[in-house]
């Protein structure tokens, strides 16, 4: 049978055709000026960001990753040093620290709000330990009031991956505010088309509160140059194109109203689901808010796959992040891990599910999808 409506995961379309006169001067504007690498777009995205984040130095980059690798070369580690990290997370946090002959020590996260688990990251520091590298899944902040004392008790460096949380903000117990990705040492995003303040390409961004860090990733991310044709150290060549910067300028002006829609969807979405036995809904950390890069529900009594295959015969669409832990990919595996070593890790890879999650979301679409859920789950 033909599902009578079908839906998107991400429905990017509709979001730019409510801004598209805005996004299309704006590219239209950088390519009749012909500045299209580090023009001035560039610098005022920055500024723009920095100002919106409360970030003293925000180094725009090529992307996420990136943003992350250079977060890790300025810092200076040495080949073998320890950085860790969550095992429930995108590749690419784990993969960067490989990359650099570094090495990743994986933890476990917390069932509830499923960033890393701050008790094992205790367990898991050595001598060796450098980095604390927290992931704010799906959109909210991981503890980083617990994160930043263990830091500082150990002498480690922070680096937030806020690629999926950018806009969230957390409070600390003294009543303090910060942004994601400005409390560490560095703070790490992607602006990749699907994230919640995404362009229309590749794109990513450092940020820092330290001067000296500052000009040290900036430099690391242009040819380990201060001085043009000057290298000090190896660097990489990854940029932010004008043409991306410009888009971002537009999109990050309506990054809280778009932070606002998506809390707005979770809402309806908790009214419908709450007090069913049958999942999970996401729960919400006292410290910090939550802006939903996923919606994703803990299905946990029936097959999370056999939900997956029903809603997909009513056309609407789910993804699974994580299927499968780090510690169980081919290219991470390591004698120090086997399967069973983080329960919680694999307890969720095997019963998350995601549901469709962004700005465009109607109050129909919110109902059609719940009641889907809901039919399959009390059948
Ligand atoms: C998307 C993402 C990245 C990588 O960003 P890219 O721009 O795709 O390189 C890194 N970490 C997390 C948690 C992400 O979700």
């Amino acid at each position: 049978m033909e599902p009578i409506r079908k839906l998107p995961m991400v429905d990017l379309l509709t979001q730019y055709k409510h801004i598209q006169q805005e996004v299309d001067q704006a590219v239209l504007d950088v390519m009749r000026s012909s500045a299209y690498i580090n023009g001035p777009e560039v610098k005022s995205f920055a500024s723009e960001l920095g100002s919106y984040l409360g970030a003293k130095h925000v180094i725009p980059c090529a992307n996420g990753t990136d943003a992350l690798q250079i977060a890790m070369m300025a810092l200076g580690y040495q080949p073998g040093d320890e950085v860790i990290t969550a095992s429930f997370t995108y590749v690419a946090t784990a993969e960067v620290i490989a990359l650099l002959k570094l090495k990743p020590v994986l933890v476990d996260v917390d069932p509830e709000t499923f960033t890393i688990d701050c008790d094992a990251i205790e367990r898991a520091i050595t001598p060796r330990t450098v980095a604390i590298v927290p992931v704010h899944l799906f959109g909210q902040c991981a503890n980083m009031e617990r994160i930043m004392e263990i830091a500082q008790r150990h002498n480690l460096h922070v680096i937030e991956d806020t690629a999926q949380a950018i806009g969230a903000e957390y409070t600390f117990s003294d009543g303090r505010t910060s942004k994601a990705g400005t409390i560490g040492t560095i703070g790490t995003t992607s602006f990749f088309p699907s994230k919640n303040l995404g362009c229309m390409g590749d794109g990513g961004a450092i940020f820092t509160q330290d001067d000296a860090l500052g000009n040290r990733l900036r430099m690391i991310a242009n040819h380990g140059q201060s001085v043009q044709y000057q290298h000090d150290e190896v660097g990489v060549n990854s940029r932010l194109d004008s043409i991306q910067a410009a888009i971002l300028r537009v999109k990050l002006r309506h990054l809280d109203t778009y932070c606002k829609a998506r809390q707005d969807a979770a809402a309806a979405y908790d009214a419908t689901f709450a007090e069913n036995p049958g999942l999970q809904i996401p729960i919400r950390l006292s410290g910090s808010t939550h802006v939903f890069h996923q919606y994703t529900l803990v299905i946990k009594t029936k097959s999370r796959d056999e939900l997956r295959s029903f809603l997909d015969t009513r056309g609407i669409p789910s993804m699974i992040y994580y299927p499968i832990p780090l510690h169980m990919q081919s290219a991470y595996t390591d004698p120090r891990y086997q399967p069973g070593d983080f329960p919680v890790t694999e307890y969720l890879c095997k019963h998350v599910l995601s549901i469709p999650m962004h700005t465009e979301l109607s109050a129909e679409d919110i109902a059609y999808i719940s009641s889907n859920v809901l039919e399959f789950l009390n059948s």
